[in-house]
């Protein structure tokens, strides 16, 4: 009430967030808002937003206060939230179990019954482009387009001036390179101001206008609503500033993709539980533990931290995107790597590089805990399972090195076979529904089967002229 009353409220704005990890919403006059909003919610039907409804499509969404931002976007005063949904039911409500933000929670839960610990810290990395129009990467002559870096838009303005960036040169290129760097620190001061502290932002590697945002380590359910605000607040800037900005993992052929790395930690009593100063690079048993957890499901959990078809185009050797299944420190073509940099216990963590940001994030988060817990559980030594440590460059191996090491999925398609065949760790404890997981598979495959039917403009340039 006292931030509607200093902001001169006139609107609430409900986020709800859809099975593909997308915001919808619904919004109310705040005349109607009141205290019975937060215990009865507001209606809608679930069926729209991708969930399997066995009994009834009618839900309430039940807004959590502690998520209230002022919304920077909308030119009348609105006080956006996001919250939990419920199944109707009498005489109470219950929770609906298949809603992404209860499975993040109910994971959480479960890592505390387990004993293991009681928090997980995470830290997600936002990497996207910024593009003048959509339509630049996707035109039938993209693939030549996107290798010549003159012509991305981002240096097409000031070609002439000495200030054309090489190909995949553009990691921390300063002013008058950096085009984009009004736009990226309005983003970060939205973030900070919407409660999510910023660690950086900076110009990535991708000349045709490839930028990275990262946030400070942060409790993993809050990360995860965090997670829809940052990308939020990245579009909705860059409409702002005249561009359109994306987070699909492989916009421009040949060049780098962009990622979703994943930094976590866990912690018990406010203590490190993956410190150890004798272990490999400083972690503990448990910390190999939960890597074996993530490296055993890694196929399965690709399903779900990479659910698109773009996806797995990034997933390719030559662009600092994991390949192999396998850990290591500082070695970025590994798919877990264990920064160099972390040296104080309470900071020790590793990252997973696979995830990206077409993933739901209360999906991807919780899949991964459960995964780690998974290996703590089983005791599944990375090592012994012969995933490494790799300390070399895995691109560079000789073929039949590179044939005695497992591979990453390849495709969606392969990535869905794998959740199929292994989703017991998902289950474990009621946290991942088995109807959520069939209907997720189910909208996944019917996705692959749509896209695989669509002429590419890549087979314009090959197959047009035959
Ligand atoms: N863009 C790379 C990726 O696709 C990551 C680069 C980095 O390590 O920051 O994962
Ligand atoms: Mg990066
Ligand atoms: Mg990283």
């Amino acid at each position: 009430m006292n931030m509607i009353e200093a902001n001169d409220i006139k609107m609430i704005d409900f986020k709800i967030v859809d099975i593909n990890g997308q915001y919808r919403h619904v919004t109310i006059p705040v005349q109607q808002f009141s205290a019975d909003t937060l215990t009865s919610g507001i209606g809608f039907d679930a069926s729209n937003y991708g969930y399997a409804v066995v009994e009834k499509s009618d839900m309430v969404f039940i807004p959590d206060l502690d998520t209230a931002i002022v919304d920077p976007f909308c030119e009348i005063p609105t006080l956006s939230v996001t919250g939990n949904a419920m199944v109707i039911d009498y005489p109470e409500n219950r929770p609906l179990d298949q809603y992404p933000r209860n499975i993040v929670q109910a994971a959480e839960r479960y890592m505390k019954e387990t004993g293991v610990a009681d928090t997980m810290l995470i830290l997600p990395e936002f990497e996207f482009h910024l593009f003048d129009s959509v339509g630049w990467a996707v035109q039938p002559n993209s693939i030549s387009m996107s290798l010549d870096v003159s012509q991305a838009p981002w240096n097409s303005a000031v070609e002439g001036k000495g200030c054309v960036i090489p190909h995949q040169k553009a990691y921390h290129v300063a002013k008058p390179f950096d085009r984009t760097y009004e736009c990226r620190s309005e983003m970060c001061l939205e973030m900070e101001k919407a409660g999510i502290p910023i660690k950086y932002h900076h110009p990535e590697v991708g000349a045709s206008g490839q930028f990275e945002i990262e946030p400070m380590l942060g409790e993993m359910s809050k990360m995860a609503d965090a997670t829809m605000m940052i990308k939020y607040i990245i579009h909705n800037t860059a409409l702002k500033y005249g561009k359109t900005a994306t987070l699909m993992p492989k916009p421009v052929y040949g060049e780098a993709g962009n990622g979703m790395h994943v930094h976590m930690l866990l912690l018990k009593n406010g203590e490190p539980v993956f410190s150890d100063d004798n272990g490999y690079s400083h972690l503990s048993r448990t910390a190999h533990y939960f890597i074996g957890g993530l490296l055993k499901h890694i196929s399965s959990l690709c399903a779900i931290t990479n659910p698109s078809t773009n996806s797995f185009k990034r997933l390719v050797p030559g662009f600092e995107a994991p390949v192999t299944v396998g850990y290591a420190t500082s070695n970025r073509s590994a798919v877990i790597r264990i920064p160099a940099y972390a040296k104080k216990p309470t900071m020790r963590r590793f990252e997973l590089r696979n995830p990206d940001a077409t993933c739901n994030p209360y999906l991807c988060y919780a899949a991964i805990l459960m995964a780690g817990l998974d290996g703590i559980k089983n005791q599944i030594d990375p090592h012994e399972n012969g995933w490494g440590p790799y300390d070399v460059n895995l691109y560079s191996l000789s073929d039949e090195e590179k044939s005695k090491l497992q591979a990453l999925p390849t495709s969606l398609d392969a990535a869905l076979d794998a959740l199929e065949a292994d989703h017991d760790y998902l289950t474990a404890g009621g946290v991942f529904p088995e109807q959520l997981l069939q209907n997720f598979i189910s909208i996944k495959r019917q996705e692959c089967l749509e896209l695989s039917a669509i002429p590419h403009p890549a087979e314009f340039a090959r197959y047009y002229n035959l």
